[in-house]
């Protein structure tokens, strides 16, 4: 695979000309929407209309049409948002792992560096920026005990009055909404809306079914009537945060400095499973576990009126670049932060960026619930070509992705010529990104990890 690092003087001087130009804004807002896979927004082509304000807001920005979580597990994915890291790089390969390391640079660090106040509020109790070790954030909002989950009314509360003091500053925000992750349970507009004809019964035992539909199944599959009523009810929740998307748009507005218009970066950080493979795979609801598009390919939208798009962007993207892209639209071609690249030209022209392959893993499983979780699993995705490969009990899968959007057709014997292309790729790419376990723990170790990056240019 060809290191992106190769790529950064071409992209330096495709962005020079138009990265000079741009302002800075006064308020940025990185909104992150738990769980949501690109195909049930109805930007994204989804037959119902889940997602009226983000089609919205996207249309007046740059919408990327195939991006890529790193890993769809909520704290990994997270992390490398707000790094530019491949999980396997800033340590945090499963949920509640923390990032040791308070010299990893962040998106939030590098805005705070700028002047900007920062802060974090999220709906998660473990996407805690300190439980992450995630720095330059000045402020952060988490719940605490006794509930440590909570809705999106409960986020924007605190959203509003930290917004509420900032009176003129420069700001950068991070939200989390948890909507639509399970249990499913959408506000009742969007239940009736969505759900309500699949609800056969109202009794609680009935509605736990629908609302949490297990992760694995197994051999016990679970029936099409439950099916349909959970993926209603899903549907519902991506609405419900489709709705407070429209409140978060609106506090941005109202507290950006000297009612300038706010940057925002929405994304999410993995889809989800809807019991497409329960008979193959043994997994019904949920993600972690699977790499197949409908689990890893994710909305990703950046406005900023005036400055940014609107354009749509169609080559496969990672959310690791994130970070470089916008710190390289905002920053004239400086050094970028994270391994990922920097997507600026598409921000700026709305040019579509050089097509590289676009690498996935899988969180860890300590005890794995399936034999096939106990070994690693990886993903490249080199359009129109994805090779899903596990370590051990299950053969290599190789898709065409647009003739084949449903992964279905594993083509590794009528096309060995591209899986060994892919495989050789991966093989380049896990030989250049050793894992760091567990987290950054040694000083010593840490300190050599980073003269390594600084010495590929991916940090500071
Ligand atoms: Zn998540």
């Amino acid at each position: 695979m060809r290191p992106a690092r190769l790529l950064a003087p071409l992209f330096v001087l495709a962005l020079c000309s138009a990265c000079q130009q741009a302002r800075e804004p006064g308020a940025v807002m990185l909104i992150t929407i738990d769980t949501t896979r690109a195909d049930h927004l109805s930007g994204y082509g989804y037959e119902l209309p889940t997602s009226p304000v983000l089609d919205g807001i996207a249309r007046r920005g740059v919408r990327f049409e195939n991006a890529y979580c790193t890993m769809p597990t909520t704290d990994p994915s997270h992390v490398s948002m707000l790094t530019g890291l491949y999980p396997r790089t800033h340590g945090v390969r499963m949920n509640g792992w923390k990032m040791h390391d308070d010299q990893v640079d962040t998106l939030a660090a590098w805005f705070s560096r700028r002047g900007y106040d920062t802060a974090a509020v999220t709906a998660r109790a473990h996407l805690s920026p300190d439980d992450l070790g995630l720095k330059g954030f000045d402020f952060s909002d988490v719940p605490g005990p006794p509930k440590y989950e909570r809705v999106f009314g409960d986020v924007l509360a605190p959203v509003g009055r930290w917004l509420e003091k900032r009176a003129g500053r420069r700001w950068f925000m991070w939200v989390h909404l948890w909507e639509p992750h399970a249990p499913y349970r959408p506000a009742p507009l969007y239940r009736k809306r969505f759900a309500q004809k699949f609800i056969e019964s109202n009794k609680p035992r009935a509605q736990r079914r629908y609302s949490e539909p297990p992760t694995y199944v197994r051999k016990r599959l679970i029936p099409d009537d439950i099916v349909r009523a959970s993926v209603g009810l899903y549907d519902g929740d991506i609405a419900t945060a489709d709705s407070a998307l429209a409140r978060l748009v609106g506090l941005a507005r109202l507290h950006a400095p000297d009612g300038s218009e706010p940057m925002f970066i929405i994304a999410s950080d993995h889809g989800e499973s809807l019991a497409e493979r329960q008979a193959e795979k043994g997994i019904g609801f949920g993600h972690g576990a699977l790499l197949y598009d409908e689990v890893v390919k994710v909305p990703w939208v950046v406005t900023w009126e005036g400055e940014i798009g609107p354009a749509v962007i169609s080559t496969p993207v990672s959310l690791l670049d994130m970070p470089g892209t916008i710190t390289g639209f905002l920053d004239g071609g400086r050094p970028l932060l994270g391994q990922g690249r920097s997507l600026a030209a598409a921000l700026s022209s709305g040019e579509e960026p050089v097509s590289e392959p676009v690498i996935i893993e899988r969180r860890v499983y300590k005890k794995p619930p399936l034999r096939s979780l106990r070994q690693g699993q990886l993903a490249i995705v080199d359009h129109p070509w994805k090779l899903i490969r596990t370590a051990r009990f299950h053969g290599p899968e190789l898709y065409n992705l647009v003739d084949d959007p449903e992964e279905r057709s594993n083509l590794v014997e009528e096309r060995a010529d591209v899986l060994g292309r892919l495989d050789a790729a991966l093989d380049s790419w896990v030989e250049g990104h050793p894992v760091y376990e567990p987290g950054f723990s040694e000083p010593a170790e840490l300190e050599k990890k980073l003269e390594d990056l600084r010495s590929l240019g991916y940090v500071d």
